[in-house]
């Protein structure tokens, strides 16, 4: 996740408080060996009762993190009339799937939502599916989007949601899903586990003590040095699969928006953050949020892979810029006070400014392949 206001990465240790999440770890590893950071990733996160997205306030500005829609209503907006745009690209079909995954407080649905009553006959055709597994942030998102005649449905799993035409929307989801890490050492690839300290009371990065099989997929150890990090994540690459079948099958198109690379790059991006600063990633599970960054172009060789179109990746930047931010923004400072349109300015100015979150974010639509190029994304 962001933390713009952050400190760097490896800026002071905090004083370590062991998390109940940590005991257990520690023990599991005294037991059977080091784990993946994958399998770290995701307990620190997803655990049902100790995990990360569990815990109170992890999203907003008074959480650990914030995210394009918590700074900004515009973002949502725009994304909101994009996929209105999008549905009539696909013939507006009466029935349709309108999929979030990983929606947080659902501040962004409620956001597109609104946007979208341009066009009535879109909201009467969705059917929104909320892909979450938080009960607490469930009950955040039902407070927020439950109203009569909405059809909201909440799925465990991207397979549980029926086939039907779909629009998908994705922010600041894929880098929480868990990845793994492989260090180039002397005769090639070695995967970069978790242990325990010498002392055995913490966890510490290790090495596998074996080469990494043959049929991962990582880059010819020759294009690598030795001490070159390369990550990947089976998580998702299966989500990426999974969506481009269901749009190639269904029709419909998926929006991605998260923080990441667009070239295939080597290089440590585990991190973690709490309250807006970075945190070591192996400190106190459970009460800081641990991500990577996204690797675009092996996201979109797997859409391809799987018969879909790939539209981008477009930095957010330039994507926001091009589906109107300037003009919204103008319209909706109009009649404001001095202090509510600065406001308005300097949440536009975060979500787009290339110092800001506008370069580091990138876009991807992901396509059926009959469909016309997707607004913002035309060269
Ligand atoms: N999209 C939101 C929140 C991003 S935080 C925003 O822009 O503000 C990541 C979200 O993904 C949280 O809602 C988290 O609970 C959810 N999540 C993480 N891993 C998930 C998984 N494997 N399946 C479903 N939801 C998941």
């Amino acid at each position: 996740m962001s933390a713009e206001e952050a400190s760097p990465k490896e800026g002071g240790k905090p004083a370590a408080q062991q998390t109940a999440l940590e005991e257990r770890l520690i023990e599991m590893i005294k037991l059977n060996g080091p784990i993946s950071i994958a399998d770290y990733i995701a307990d620190a996160l997803g655990h049902p009762h100790d995990g990360y997205y569990n815990s109170a306030n992890a999203i907003g500005a008074d959480g650990d993190f914030t995210t394009a829609p918590e700074i900004s209503q515009i973002f949502g907006e725009l994304i909101g009339l994009w996929l209105v745009d999008a549905w009539q690209a696909m013939g507006a079909p009466q029935e349709l799937n309108l999929i979030e995954l990983g929606p947080g407080r659902g501040v962004l649905m409620a956001d597109i939502l609104r946007a979208a009553q341009v066009r009535p006959e879109f909201a009467k055709a969705a059917d929104i599916w909320l892909l979450e597994t938080s009960g607490r942030l469930r009950h955040e998102q039902q407070k927020r989007l439950r109203q009569d005649g909405r059809r909201i449905h909440w799925a465990d799993k991207f397979s549980d949601i029926p086939a039907a035409p779909a629009l998908i929307v994705a922010n600041e989801f894929f880098d929480c899903l868990p990845i793994r890490q492989f260090v180039r050492v002397k005769n090639g690839w070695r995967e970069r586990l978790i242990g325990l300290t010498p002392s055995e009371d913490a966890l510490a990065f290790t090495l596998a003590a074996t080469p990494a099989a043959p049929d991962l997929p990582l880059p010819p150890a020759n294009d690598a040095q030795e001490g070159d990090i390369f990550e990947f994540s089976d998580a998702q690459r299966e989500f990426m699969a999974d969506i481009s079948r269901m749009l190639t099958t269904t029709d419909g198109r998926a929006l991605i928006i998260d923080y990441g690379h667009i070239g295939a790059g080597l290089g440590d991006t585990l991190q973690a953050v709490r309250r807006h600063a970075f945190w070591p990633p192996l400190s106190e599970p459970g009460r800081a949020d641990v991500t990577a960054h996204v690797d675009f172009a092996a996201l979109a060789r797997i859409a391809i892979e799987n018969g879909a179109a790939v539209h981008g990746p477009i930095t957010q930047g330039v994507f926001l810029e091009r589906l109107g931010l300037a003009a919204r923004v103008h319209a909706l400072s109009s009649g404001k006070t001095a202090e509510e349109a600065a406001t308005i300015h300097s949440g536009a100015h975060r979500i787009a400014a290339p110092s800001q979150m506008g370069e580091i974010f990138k876009a991807i639509c992901v396509s059926a392949p009959n469909l016309p190029c997707p607004d913002g994304f035309d060269l």
